[in-house]
């Protein structure tokens, strides 16, 4: 399947999780087999283009669909960043806002080893609250963050003013 195509297959669901917002639902996307093909193909060369990484990190909870399917296909590791208190051995926590209420994220504690070009991956960026915090989680690790790849950048919520300096790579921005 074309990417476009795939793209194509996200559904917007207006009024969740709570009215005003415009959800961006990508299981269609999940449950097409070209289309996850397509989408994992093309963030994986996103992630590529960075140059030479290390690791993923992929962002709790559907960016660990794409993040560990990313890391395989590029025969890397792939790093949970999750919510608060999932995590048994915790290596540092980030606290941010988010585009309905606030989170906090944290890092598996000695996963990353200091040095390490790490690719963090998610669904969507939305006001750029969440990727920052796994960045900064990355770089609390000793880390270094090589890129930003999601599947879609919703551009009027200003992510990338959270970003600023790091490079973000969206498969698609509406
Ligand atoms: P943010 O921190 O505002 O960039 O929000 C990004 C995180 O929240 C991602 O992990 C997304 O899964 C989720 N998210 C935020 N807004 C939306 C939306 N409109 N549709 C789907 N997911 C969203």
């Amino acid at each position: 399947m074309e990417l476009n195509q795939a793209l194509a297959l996200i559904r917007r669901v207006p009024d969740f999780p709570e009215p005003g917002v415009l959800f961006q639902d990508i299981t269609p996307v999940l449950g097409d087999p070209g289309g996850f093909k397509a989408v994992i193909d093309a963030m994986a060369s996103e992630v590529g283009s960075d140059g030479p990484v290390d690791a993923i990190v992929a962002i709790d909870a559907r960016g660990f669909f794409f993040g560990a399917a990313v890391a395989y296909s590029l025969g890397l590791g792939v790093v949970p960043v999750r919510k608060a208190g999932k995590l048994p051995a915790v290596g540092g926590k980030a606290t941010y806002s988010l585009e309905y209420g606030t989170a906090e994220l944290e890092i598996p504690s000695d996963v990353i080893k200091p040095g390490q070009r790490v690719a963090v991956i998610d669904d969507v960026l939305a006001t750029g609250g969440t990727a920052n915090a796994a960045c900064e989680l990355v770089e609390l690790a000793k880390g270094e963050v090589a890129g930003i790849t999601v599947l879609l950048e919703i551009g009027a919520l200003g992510g990338r003013s959270r970003l600023v300096g790091r490079k973000v790579h969206p498969l698609l921005t509406v």
